[in-house]
């Protein structure tokens, strides 16, 4: 691709051009800016390189040697890169007159590309700084055979379809407005609706796991992050200070201090633990607007945060409880596969080694013990602890960060927390950070892409629509939406004076899970009929009858 370019383009300037998860992509500094309709003329040229089969060269080159070869080529961004290795030698690869700096190894020669696709144009600032200029990226894909390729390019098809940004604007879920290099503007992430389900949900859940639930400030003494030592690791994360009456005010990017200042906040014995809190936080993170991603990446979020404070010798029971409280909530979100994966100890850490080898024990113990299989990322844990990190696999097959669970040596430290143990002695309890979802609203992100838009009836926006055919059956369909707001169901109807087919169209479109067509015959016989947003018909019920076939399938969770 870097080589069609560069004929296309004769005034480009190469930068770097990595392989991903799924591809390719290559970044350029060009004058004329390359367009999406660019992309078929690139194709075309590249069809062109690999049927002339040439082959790919390798050379090694010294430092000084490379450097000259691009210099003559006024490639001064490979000038750069090669500047800073700290290797000796360096390798290029030639093919025909075109060669790149490349550690290799390399297909034989250019008709080995079998099947590609060039997919996308973006604008990306070298080396990812934003003060840097900003280049032009070309994203690719390609694989070994043609059948593979269109299997591929298919789901990306299902995937631009579910984006959750584009079914937040069609199902009208949210407000997102994006502005390229700015800030987005995102109103009621989450449809209140939803979120009430989820929270109401999350926290029933967490007070029957015998959580207690706490609601901590927003704000604390910029002191309190000193301490913690957030303004040592983790400042590049946080908003300025707030200045109130001469003291610094920092607005929470975590809301562990808080549940440790409650903790603190009486005489803790060996009879109080395991203390569990549990809190749905907001937290503030400061995060640059060219990460910023819809739903997924934002700067204010709520995380379903708990700790537990243990002793070292309940630390295995705890972590078996988390585990097993963690994959209830995901099933109930309907999500059956997990990549789950153990960090162990850092080079840099705090804590003993006899605490980190308990505490990785007892994480190692209970995914053993649950029969999870897992990978260990050695030396991946946190400098505090080490951590599971579950990922969900979503409908599609994608991977997606939710779940994690710490073990902290380091804020029970810092902020000296104790308890009195069995000898009357003064201990330092086990610290458990966790989260299920992480983010609520980057969860609900991660929902509407999983479920497409059609939401299981617990968590749709509106659970059942009623469509009256003719006005007179509008006042019986009024009556009837009364009586379901009553028993809680979340209902609309459509009172506009279209036809009928257009109505079902209409409530097809925003997924709502039923529908309930009102005509002479149903007010007549005192009855209703459902149809599901698939087009399956469930028959003629009664009103009793429709209300405890949705109140069923609501507290079913399915
Ligand atoms: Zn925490």
């Amino acid at each position: 691709m870097a080589h069609a370019v560069k004929e296309l383009f004769p005034e480009v300037k190469l930068a770097i051009g990595p392989s991903i998860a799924d591809g390719f992509y290559y970044d350029f500094d060009c004058d004329t800016s390359i367009t999406q309709d660019d992309l078929p003329r690139i194709e075309k040229k590249m069809k062109e390189i690999i049927k002339s089969k040439k082959l790919f060269e390798r050379r090694e080159l010294s430092k000084a040697e490379a450097i000259k070869l691009f210099e003559g080529r006024g490639e001064t961004y490979k000038v750069e890169l090669i500047s800073e290795l700290e290797n000796d030698t360096v390798t290029v690869y030639w093919e025909g007159d075109f060669v790149d700096l490349c550690r290799g190894p390399h297909l034989e020669k250019t008709n080995n590309v079998k099947a590609f696709k060039l997919l996308s144009v973006a604008g990306a600032y070298w080396r990812g700084n934003e003060k840097n200029k900003m280049l032009q990226r070309i994203y690719g894909t390609a694989f070994p055979t043609k059948d593979e390729l269109k299997k591929h390019l298919d789901f990306l098809e299902e995937v631009k379809k579910r984006d959750h940004r584009r079914l937040g604007k069609e199902l009208d879920l949210f407000s997102l407005k994006e502005e390229k290099g700015s800030a987005h503007e995102l109103r009621q992430p989450i449809p209140p609706p939803i979120r009430r389900e989820i929270e109401n949900f999350w926290l029933d859940e967490h007070h029957k796991a015998g959580y207690q639930i706490l609601y901590t400030p927003h704000m604390a003494k910029l002191d309190l992050w000193k301490k913690t030592g957030h303004l040592d690791f983790y400042k590049e994360n946080m908003y300025s200070p707030m200045e109130v009456e001469g003291q610094d005010y920092e607005i929470k990017p975590m809301n562990c201090p808080f549940h440790v200042s409650i903790f603190k906040s009486h005489l803790r014995s060996y009879r109080d633990l395991p203390l569990r809190y549990a809190e749905l936080g907001t937290v503030y993170r400061y995060e640059r607007s060219g990460v910023l991603h819809g739903l997924l990446r934002v700067r204010g979020f709520t995380q379903d945060d708990a700790h537990i404070f243990c002793s070292e010798d309940q630390i295995n029971d705890e972590v078996l409880r988390v585990l097993d409280f963690t994959l209830f909530i995901l099933q109930t979100f309907g999500f059956e596969n997990y990549d789950i994966y153990l960090s162990t100890r850092p080079e840099k850490f705090v804590g003993t080694d006899d605490g980190w080898t308990k505490a990785t024990d007892a994480l190692d113990k209970a995914l053993k013990v649950k029969g999870l299989t897992y990978e260990e990322d050695p030396g991946e844990g946190v400098f505090y602890g080490p951590k599971i990190d579950i990922k969900v696999r979503d409908s599609l097959g994608r991977q997606w960060q939710c779940s994690t669970i710490q073990v902290d040596f380091n804020i029970p430290e810092r902020l000296d927390i104790n308890y009195r143990g069995a000898d009357s002695r003064e201990h330092r309890p086990i610290m458990i950070h966790r989260a299920l979802m992480g983010s609520l609203e980057r969860f609900f992100g991660v929902l509407i892409e999983h479920y497409a838009g059609a939401f299981p009836l617990w968590l749709a926006p509106v659970q059942i629509s009623i469509l009256p055919i003719a006005e007179r059956h509008a006042e019986y369909c009024r009556n009837l939406k009364d009586t379901l707001l009553k028993e809680g169901i979340r209902v609309e109807i459509d009172e506009d004076n279209e036809k009928i087919g257009y109505k079902i169209r209409r409530a097809t479109v925003s997924k709502t899970p039923y529908m309930c067509i009102i005509g002479d015959k149903e007010i007549s016989g005192n009855t209703v009929n459902i149809r599901k947003r698939d087009g399956e018909n469930t028959g003629e019920m009664t009103i009793d009858g429709l209300l405890s076939f949705l109140q069923n399938e609501i507290s079913n969770r399915r």
